[in-house]
């Protein structure tokens, strides 16, 4: 049986990876053959030199996706120049961290219109064009643990990933039909920029750590084997679901 986790000749398109998760991804996703596009508002010199390294080709949209404004341009840009477009990870996303009773209207839009609206429109975009290709195709949110849990402090983060749960299951069943394959990633505490001040702080670093199983933060090589099933034919039965990575947290 030929390796069903083989992404050879296959085009992806990873947000938010110069750094951490969406790096970790992009070359996972090159180690298993694909040629990758990476989108966001920093050049990721550093995943393009990877990816590379590996024998595939990178290719780069620099794009602020505070707004959905242009996605459509991203996916016809990647299409034209890598070839085509067969999966979608939609990675970039930030947190916004206050007292509920004090959240501004301002930490609310901008965690959303990053986490879900942007998401939300550019699956629409790479949808279209999977379908109008006539192949399918596989796109991956990533999620979180408070795509099951309530956290402290994030409310527009906790919307956000409750909402990425949900549109991953609507959209999984709207495009199943039509070759594509919709899941989700809910990574657990992993060692990236966004988890920054947790780690910094002594007492939730410790908080943390005494709770995961595996003794230990995340590291972005541990996405590899997950977003890899996701985007390759291995997963192409899984529809809908949201994959804890999570070192045990959740089952505690
Ligand atoms: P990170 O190191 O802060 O990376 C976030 C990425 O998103 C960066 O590439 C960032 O670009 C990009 N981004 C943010 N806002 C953007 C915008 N307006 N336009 C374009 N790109 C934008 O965080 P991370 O931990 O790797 O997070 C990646 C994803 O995993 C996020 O969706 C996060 O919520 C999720 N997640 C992380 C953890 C964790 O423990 N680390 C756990 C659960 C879920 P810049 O460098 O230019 O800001």
């Amino acid at each position: 049986m030929a390796n069903p986790f083989d992404l050879t000749g296959k085009v992806a398109l990873v947000t938010g990876a110069n750094t951490g998760l969406g790096q970790g991804m992009a070359v996972a996703l090159a180690e298993a053959g694909a040629d990758v596009c990476l989108v966001g508002r920093s050049a990721p010199d550093e995943t393009v030199a990877k990816i590379e390294a590996l024998g595939r080709r990178a290719h780069v949209i620099l794009a602020d996706l505070c707004s959905a404004d242009g996605v459509g341009a991203i996916v016809a840009e990647t299409v034209s120049a890598l070839g085509g477009i067969d999966i979608l990870v939609n990675n970039a996303g930030i947190i916004k961290r206050n007292d509920s009773i004090d959240f501004t209207f301002d930490e609310w839009d901008a965690v959303m219109n990053v986490n879900l609206r942007t998401l939300f429109f550019l699956s629409q975009a790479a949808a279209r064009e999977m379908m109008k290709s006539g192949k399918g195709g596989k796109i991956v949110n990533i999620a979180s643990m408070l795509s099951f849990q309530g956290g402290i402090r994030v409310p527009s983060y906790t919307a956000s990933k409750s909402g990425v749960a949900g549109l991953t299951k609507i959209l999984a069943n709207e495009w199943a039909g039509h070759g594509i394959n919709v899941n989700a990633i809910a990574p657990g505490y992993f060692a990236t920029n966004n988890t920054a001040a947790l780690q910094a702080d002594e007492t939730r670093n410790t908080e943390i750590l005494g709770r995961i199983p595996a003794g230990r933060w995340g590291d972005p090589s541990d996405l590899g084997g997950a977003i890899v099933f996701l985007a390759s034919r291995a997963s192409d039965y899984v529809q809908g679901i949201t994959l804890p990575v999570d070192g045990g947290w959740l089952a505690r």
